[in-house]
């Protein structure tokens, strides 16, 4: 029996270990250019007696005029005294990006400039464990001090020198390091060194590269897109883009990562015209020679152009960004190249719609893209017909990416998803082969989802989020709103097939029975705790909700498809219930009661979002607004707040947009009080402005979703159903 079960072990080890093989290897990179002017977030410095290290705000400055990689370096400016110094640059960790390539050494780029090499600092690995939204360190395993000077050889000549460090030469020091510390060397003196590319890597072979050739650029009002095909080639690091203004003098602009096709160049300048070359580099740093020269205009734009542009930058998530066995939605990107996230796929099947409505793709290029997505779909993992949180779109095999015991049916994630199907049955309604077969597709799986068997007791009051196939109702989380999950139960009483009775969502979602107060307490307060709540909020009352509405995200993943309009319950109308939500949110960011930087009446939408310390809900309560800002908050509010929404838009992308604005459109968030912005697009806020935008200037995908027989029948059932 023993020998079995190891058997068993080794087998499923082994599987994830090739899981985890045919995940992207990211590079371990500390540092290659800040997204944020004048401090880098994820730096720290301090010193003592007569020793002094610049920085601002105990950060490390950026340096915007000269750099390794395009647009800016570090600046290590330091004087050696008494006393000591210490300069520490902290790896970001992102969600997902947590395959790398197995490193040999530690290297970066060096500006000396006058600095004498004996001044140079000394460098020391660090594993480091941080108490929770604090730098204080509470355990830390450090390396050996090594002496740069010691590596860098002659300096003989002004310019940028390499330098590489072997990892054996740390000493006995095991594991990827959290932090890199450069502190002072004992020689006393003062001095200024610029870094860039602070990275630990691999010997990557020499190969040549072939120049870059294609490329197409299109200029918008601020910023510039410069495109080019998806790039293969394995030993391509970096493209570099290079940007001028008479077609003669080019000056480096940025790089890009190859996953991406596209670099976004936010000039700030309307009525332009610019010029773009790429080229590019390798692992060593050689480059190639450029592409051919293209030219592309900016030009100022109106709120329906700019309304566009946003629908279309978002929407390219979920098409080119897609993964590309199963179609669907990555979790965030950069993150994990082959992960799907579930409801996210559901947010971008509607984004698709959208796409195909308004020609940013051609009808039929959508309809080979749902007949891919449907059909890996009908063929993925799936628990009592409900689907997992996230999935290896090259396998359809769930991925427990929360824990082992997530390893079942996501009968929320379930529910994004089909209010995306969903829409999609009645938009494909050709009478073709091709449209016939996604609307089969569809139905079967809409058909073959047992939402009755998600409750778990059969008593008829509460849905449970998750079931396990080995572990059953481990998590044993009830569904209770008011949240963000109101489409599970309307889905789950709309069903044709496997039914919950209409009372559910009074005796579950909206219960007023000990168990669902309790629940909603994680409020951490009492209003709302009985579902209905009936006090005033900046002026504004709120029938339905937590204090203050809690997190945008609550009036926009439930109400993509299903229309707010037309969902009245015994308390209130949502679509009203949601627009002071939206309204409560734009009062609290007008007001700043916490007085954060930026935040006002045309820069809010307080929702849960990657921050500084990683992905949280905040809501607009003093006690729960830690500053961080997600543009998807305001975006896709755009039907409740539209005119809120709007100037948010153009303040979003006029003045923020350097940083802001990206391949997917807007970055996930912005923090300005810490100079921190998001690396990232997340999956499941690109879409709801795409979406929300659409459901504002057309009501599209509102009329798709509720022309659903299914759904109507549903929400006669609920109507019935009133207590
Ligand atoms: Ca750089």
């Amino acid at each position: 029996m023993k020998i079995i079960l190891s058997n068993i072990i080794l087998l499923s080890l082994s599987a994830s270990l090739f899981a985890q093989l045919t995940e992207r290897e990211y590079d371990y990179i500390f540092f290659e250019n800040s997204i944020m002017p004048e401090y880098y977030f994820y730096t720290s410095a301090n010193y003592s007696g007569g020793s002094y290290v610049k920085n601002i705000r105990g950060k490390l400055p950026v340096c915007e005029k000269q750099f390794f990689t395009p647009p800016n370096s570090l600046e290590l400016k330091f004087t050696n005294g008494d006393g000591n110094w210490e300069a520490v640059i902290s790896f970001e960790k992102i969600r997902g990006a947590d395959h790398f390539k197995r490193p040999n050494y530690l290297s970066f780029w060096i500006l000396p400039a006058d600095t004498k090499s004996d001044l140079y600092p000394e460098v020391a690995l660090s594993i480091q464990k941080k108490g929770h939204r604090t730098t204080a360190i509470k355990e830390e395993k450090r390396s050996d001090k090594l002496f740069i000077g010691e590596y860098t050889g002659e300096i003989e000549k002004d310019g940028w020198k390499f330098v590489k460090i072997p990892l054996k030469d740390f000493g006995d020091f095991q594991g990827l390091p959290t932090d890199i510390i450069f502190s002072n060397s004992t020689n006393k003196g003062a001095g200024t060194i610029l870094l860039d590319q602070v990275e630990l890597l691999p010997d990557m072979p020499e190969q040549p590269i072939p120049a870059p050739q294609q490329i197409t650029a299109k200029g918008y009002e601020q910023h510039v897109d410069v495109n080019w095909p998806p790039i293969e080639n394995e030993h391509v690091k970096y493209i570099k883009i290079y940007r001028s203004k008479d077609d003669e003098h080019f000056e480096a602009i940025g790089i890009q990562r190859p996953w991406f096709n596209r670099f976004t160049d936010y000039t700030g300048e309307p009525g332009q015209t610019f010029y773009y070359r790429i080229s590019y580099l390798d692992f060593q740093y050689n480059e190639t020679s450029s592409s051919r020269h293209i030219k592309a205009n900016t030009h100022l734009m109106n709120d329906e152009e700019l309304l566009d542009m946003v629908q279309e930058a978002s929407f390219r998530y979920y098409w080119e960004g897609a993964e590309p066995n199963s179609g669907l939605a990555r979790e965030d990107i950069p993150g994990r190249k082959n992960m799907i996230a579930t409801g996210a796929s559901g947010f971008g099947i509607m984004a698709i719609i959208v796409g195909a409505e308004r020609n940013y793709i051609s009808r039929e290029q959508a309809v080979r893209r749902l007949i891919k997505i449907t059909g890996f779909l009908k063929s993925c993992d799936k628990y009592h017909g409900a689907l997992s949180h996230f999935m290896d779109g090259t396998t359809g095999k769930a991925i427990p990416f929360f824990g082992s015991r997530d390893n079942g049916g996501d009968l929320v994630e379930t529910s994004f998803l089909f209010q995306g199907l969903l829409a999609a049955r009645p938009y494909f309604d050709k009478d073709n082969e091709e449209e016939k077969e996604i609307r089969n597709s569809i139905t079967q799986l809409w058909e073959s989802v047992e939402w009755n068997w998600y409750d778990q007791e059969k008593e008829g009051k509460f849905l449970t989020w998750h079931w396990s196939p080995d572990k059953g109702w481990i998590i044993d989380h009830k569904l209770i709103g008011w949240n963000e999950t109101m489409i599970t139960y309307i889905l789950a009483i709309a069903s044709p097939t496997h039914p919950i009775p209409a009372v559910m969502y009074y005796k579950g979602w909206a219960s007023q029975e000990e168990k669902a107060v309790k629940y909603r307490k994680w409020g951490e307060t009492d209003d709302g705790t009985f579902y209905t709540n009936g006090n005033y909020y900046h002026g504004i009352q709120l029938p339905v909700g937590v204090a203050n509405g809690g997190p945008l995200f609550f009036v926009h993943y439930s109400y993509m498809g299903l229309d707010p309009h037309l969902i009245t319950d015994q308390y209130t109308n949502y679509f009203e219930n949601n627009k002071r939500i939206a309204l409560i949110n734009w009062r609290y960011c007008t007001e700043n009661p916490n007085n954060h930087r930026g935040m006002s009446d045309s820069f809010w939408g307080i929702t849960a979002s990657d921050g500084p310390w990683g992905y949280r809900a905040p809501e607009p309560r003093e006690e729960k607004d830690d500053g961080t800002l997600a543009p998807t908050g305001a975006l896709a509010s755009f039907p409740y707040t539209p005119e809120q929404s709007m100037a948010a838009l153009k303040n979003m992308y006029r003045n923020h947009g350097k940083y802001l604005w990206g391949e997917y459109g807007f970055r996930d968030a912005v923090n300005l009080d810490e100079n921190w912005c998001a690396k990232i697009f997340m999956g499941l806020n690109q879409a709801p402005a795409t979406v929300m935008i659409e459901n504002y200037r057309s009501g599209l995908i509102w009329k798709l979703f509720m022309q659903n027989e299914d759904i109507l029948q549903g929400l006669k059932k609920l109507e019935k159903a009133r207590q």
